[in-house]
């Protein structure tokens, strides 16, 4: 391969790729080649930034489309998200990449003066206190509320208000205990007590995590609590002093988040992406990476394995074995049963509801208002509604069937008999949320120590560092600059 000059710097180079569209980070050096296995948002972010460097990828996706859990589904004006609806908007990484992708137009808050959720308890959709942080009272609106709210017993009221008054005992808890590790439900029942770990703490980190709030890891999950604990021994005063004001809750796209999926994707030049290419092995040959799919065998520099972790657990056995144990060892499903309808029903106001875990009233684990949670989901007078469900047993159960059980839920749910819906979507997404249980951090530190020894390989996805959009999206930007650099 000969040498050529940059357009953009005029240095000489030795890569052939083109100059990246903004002329400005761009990589020189010897022709590396990357691999990317998994191409949902972290595989194909990665992909994205390696080519905004100026630097080669072939991205390996098993399926027939890329975005993984992220798809979009849009028809007769509604727009139906079929994974994720938003992200966090305090986060800044997934609005910094729509930004990138000429998508900041199209960014949209969530309706927080709509912002209400409520849980189900006893038959009756019971609204959770407004102003709060998680299971944290914000200030004394959240406190207002929360001695206001029917979900709570005057005794986990009384916890509350004097949670701030133990700041000193919890302050020095934490010191004692600063490098362990414990479940969510015993660091909420510390503070709040065990009613408010089981009526509040269930419900919303099954909500985001789909798993018991008893072996789920709080510094995985609730590191900012676990600092303000740190810091303020009370999680009520830690909270109350660093309150932000103006910043929405979620944020998302008019035209939803598969644009994010659509847009990298189409910067990407069409032979870098390999779709129906499942990697069956990935082997070390010297400093190399032998990647093997049923068609091919190709040789790589470097390699970044973004796949779910049951995957990456078998793709990494051979090479390293004591990764089995060190990766998450469940992950929760889930189904979602997305509802369109054309004609307006009345609905109570809000974003939602969950259902508190092991609850016999239903076996939703939560719902969606969505229409009510963003606008532009649905054309005038139209309702979009989501119903997630969990249970393992449910995901052979054929669509229609889904459907049918979704409807009959909400209905009995709701108090109403809902109309026909005009679309009905069910997708199934087994396996789909990493369970971090107590020690996580700890698993996933040494893991990364003894992958860092196997030459130049990273693990990226939702094993290790957090499940959400914006985290993924800046962990899988740090590992092209690094997979770039190296
Ligand atoms: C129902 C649900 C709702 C959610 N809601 C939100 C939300 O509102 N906001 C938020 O921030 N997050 C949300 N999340 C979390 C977030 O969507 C996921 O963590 C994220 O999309 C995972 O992206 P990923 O690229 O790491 O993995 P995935 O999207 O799972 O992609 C992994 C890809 O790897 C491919 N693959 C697997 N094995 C191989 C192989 N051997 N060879 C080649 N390819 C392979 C798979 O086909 C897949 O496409 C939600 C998750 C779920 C399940």
């Amino acid at each position: 391969m000969h040498p050529s000059l940059c357009h953009a710097c005029n240095n000489l180079r030795k890569v052939t790729t083109d100059t990246p569209p903004n002329g400005k980070a761009h990589y020189h050096g010897l022709v590396k080649k990357i691999a990317i296995i998994g191409g949902g948002i972290s595989g194909l972010t990665a992909a994205y930034r390696l080519h905004r460097l100026g630097v080669p990828c072939t991205l390996f996706e098993a399926g027939p489309r890329l975005g993984g859990i992220v798809e979009t589904h849009r028809e007769d004006g509604f727009v139906i998200e079929c994974g994720p609806d938003s992200w966090v908007a305090e986060k800044p990484w997934a609005r910094e990449l729509a930004v990138e992708l000429g998508l900041g137009d199209e960014i949209l808050s969530s309706n927080d003066h709509n912002r209400l959720t409520y849980v189900l308890q006893n038959g009756t959709l019971v609204p959770m206190p407004e102003h709060m942080r998680m299971m944290v009272p914000q200030g004394q609106p959240g406190m207002d509320a929360l001695l206001a709210s029917p979900l709570f017993t005057d005794e986990a009221k009384r916890a509350y208000l004097n949670e701030p008054s133990r700041a000193a005992e919890l302050k020095s808890y934490a010191a004692a205990h600063t490098h362990d590790d414990e479940s969510v439900a015993s660091f909420v029942a510390r503070h709040f007590g065990q009613e408010v770990a089981d009526k509040l703490a269930a419900p919303l980190l099954s909500g985001v995590f789909g798993g018991s709030i008893h072996k789920l890891s709080v510094n995985a999950v609730m590191a900012p609590f676990v600092a303000l604990e740190q810091e303020f021994g009370s999680l009520i005063t830690g909270l109350a002093s660093r309150q932000r004001k103006g910043v929405s809750l979620f944020a998302s796209l008019r035209s939803g988040l598969g644009s994010i999926v659509e847009r990298m994707a189409a910067t990407l030049p069409e032979k870098s992406i390999k779709l129906r290419e499942k990697v069956l092995e990935m082997e070390q040959k010297g400093p190399l990476w032998s990647i093997k799919t049923a068609h091919s065998e190709e040789l790589f520099d470097a390699l970044l394995l973004a796949t779910p972790p049951r995957q990456a657990a078998s793709l990494l056995a051979p090479v390293l074995p004591e990764s089995r144990h060190l990766l998450p060892q469940h992950a929760s499903s889930a189904i979602i049963i997305a509802l369109a309808f054309r004609d307006p029903f009345p609905l109570p106001h809000g974003f939602g509801f969950l259902v508190p875990e092991g609850s016999s009233e239903s076996r939703l684990l939560a719902a969606t208002f969505v229409d009510q949670k963003f606008p532009s989901r649905a054309p005038a007078n139209g309702r979009v509604l989501r119903a997630f469900f969990a249970d393992q047993d449910m995901m052979d159960l054929p669509d229609s069937v889904l459907v049918r059980l979704g409807l009959n839920e909400l209905s009995s749910i709701l108090g109403q008999p809902l109309p026909e819906p005009a679309i009905s979507l069910v997708r199934r997404w087994p396996d789909s949320l990493p369970q971090y249980e107590v020690g996580h951090r700890e698993r996933i530190a040494t893991l990364e120590a003894k992958v860092a020894t196997l030459g130049v390989l990273r693990l990226l996805g939702n094993g290790y560092h957090g499940v959400g959009l914006p985290d993924l999206v800046r962990q899988a930007d740090e590992a092209a600059q690094w997979a770039a650099s190296v």
